[in-house]
């Protein structure tokens, strides 16, 4: 099959979340099962300077705002997976982030450096496509970035053959993210205007890039089987809820994969010391550097709670502010932060780290390595957010032999396994779920992983279950090929 993978992000080019590891390994997983993929990524400088082998491979003109932009062909670093970068200068080519400047503001122009990315996407997959040797079969789009890639296909496509077209998938990563613009953004972007409404583009009055890919994409797909079931409720959907029910009989929910080249913690290039569950010396090891490291006293015995997190209401982690007093107070333990976002937060987190200078270490910013060596160098991961459409680092708890502490929703429910009699007797426990998302249970969640802590015996069960785990993307890998196939084969017209 031919696959266009179509992604704002992509680790090891450019990454703000799980978006990118994601769309860093599970291009490499399907081309390990022989399909013929590419990802279609914007230019940002880093990913001009990054992909291997390029050049220039065609050009598209007479694009809404920007008139001509360049496709260059290279490869990603990793895995040599075909990558084309979106060449132009005036949408991508500028200092700061993928979505923000340095200062954390939105680009004012994402709708048109994304509608632009969603607009290549649907002429590389049209039939006068300037790639005629490599039309796709399938336009693999993720979250709102994308959203509009399945509206034009749908507008482009010449209705009576649209049964052999190149058929769209959307996968929502998060829903709480959905890129809504006011109306004027219609015609900048050369969408027709009959399609502002409620059965099209049409959010309360505004573009909604989001609504617009769950609304003309042939086939849905989110993060987690029980996302999949979340975001038709009210609770979960944003305001969508309505739309995905509609279509919940063709939703699927696929746990993403890990990225096991890059998370390992016996062949993790950022570890001091590797290890594995048969070899767990160096673990304490990497807990000794990291404490040293970050300036809290080194001692193996305290138990080192971690986390690796944006800092956003999203994650939870108002939560654990709240009880780290009473926390502190009946625990001999330490915690560190790695994370970024939301002022009240860091504020937060950097006056718990005053408070607690010695047992506190707190960590603003972005810091690749730092983060692997937290998830080796922690006994217990804390991860206790209020939706988590897939979440990755409680799977790279896991693997590293550092039970998570979770929420039970989404990627978070689907991925851990509660400690509990019967789960320590069977041997499937994994790690602490919560019963609700609340301080108390939080607090009493974080004391039950350290009970077990200091049982050595019950510890190294729970740790071991994790790292066996089989986590990479071969199985959904699987689940998504399956899923191309059925859009494939299917007679459905959008
Ligand atoms: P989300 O995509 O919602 O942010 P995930 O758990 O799916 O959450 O993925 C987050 C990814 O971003 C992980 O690879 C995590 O290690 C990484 N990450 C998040 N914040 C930081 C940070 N401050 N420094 C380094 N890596 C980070």
């Amino acid at each position: 099959m031919r696959i266009l993978f179509v992604t704002s992000e992509a680790f090891p080019l450019i990454k703000t979340g799980g978006l990118a590891d994601v769309s860093g390994s599970f291009p490499a997983a399907l081309r390990k099962l022989n399909n013929d993929i590419r990802i279609l990524i914007p230019g940002y400088p880093a990913v001009l300077d990054k992909i291997l082998n390029s050049s220039h491979l065609c050009t598209l003109s007479n694009l809404p705002k920007v008139g001509d932009v360049q496709i260059i062909l290279g490869e990603m670093p990793d895995s040599g997976v075909p990558v084309m970068a979106i060449k132009s200068a005036v949408l991508y080519e500028r200092d700061g982030g993928p979505y923000a400047d340095v200062n954390g503001n939105d680009w004012e122009d994402n709708p048109i450096r994304f509608g632009i990315l969603s607009l290549v996407a649907a002429r590389l997959s049209a039939e006068d496509s300037p790639l005629n040797d490599w039309i796709p079969h399938i336009v693999h789009c993720n979250d709102w970035q994308t959203g509009l890639t399945p509206a034009y296909m749908h507008f482009m496509h010449d209705t009576r053959k649209k049964i052999d077209q190149p058929k769209s998938l959307l996968t929502i990563h998060n829903m709480a993210f959905q890129g809504c613009y006011p109306a004027k953004w219609l015609a900048a972007l050369d969408l027709p205007s009959e399609s502002f409404q409620l059965d099209g583009l049409e959010y309360y009055g505004q573009l909604s890039f989001l609504k617009a890919g769950i609304f003309y994409a042939n086939g849905i797909s989110t993060a987690s089987p029980t996302y999949a079931k979340e975001i038709q409720t009210d609770e979960y959907g944003f305001g969508l809820q309505g739309l995905i029910a509609k279509r919940s009989h063709e939703i699927r929910g696929i746990l993403n994969g890990v990225d096991t080249r890059e998370w390992n913690p016996s062949t993790d290039q950022y570890l001091h010391a590797p290890y594995d569950f048969k070899k767990m010396r160096g673990k304490a090891k990497n807990k000794k550097l990291l404490q040293a490291r970050l300036g809290l006293a080194v001692d193996t015995k305290t138990v080192l709670l971690g986390v690796v997190s944006r800092l956003t209401h999203q994650k939870g982690l108002d939560l654990l502010l709240e009880c780290a007093d009473k926390l502190f107070l009946d625990n001999d333990c330490q915690l560190v932060v790695l994370g970024s976002g939301e002022e009240n937060l860091q504020r937060g987190f950097e006056e718990l780290a005053k408070k607690y200078p010695q047992r506190v270490s707190v960590n603003i910013g972005y810091n690749e390595e730092l983060s692997h060596q937290i998830m080796a160098g922690s006994d217990i991961f804390i991860m206790p957010s209020r939706f988590e459409p897939c979440g990755l680092n409680q799977m790279y708890g896991l693997l590293y032999g550092t039970p998570p502490v979770v929420s039970n929703t989404g990627g978070l429910a689907d991925s851990v396994i509660d400690t509990n009699q019967e789960t320590i007797h069977n041997k499937t426990a994994t790690g602490f779920v919560m019963k609700s998302i609340d301080t108390c249970q939080l607090l009493a969640t974080i004391s039950r992983a350290i009970e077990s802590f200091n049982d050595p015996k019950i510890w190294k069960i729970i740790k071991k279950n994790g790292m066996q785990q089989n986590l990479d993307w071969s199985e959904s890998a699987l689940g998504y090929q399956e899923m191309y196939c059925a859009l494939i084969q299917s007679k459905e017209i959008k």
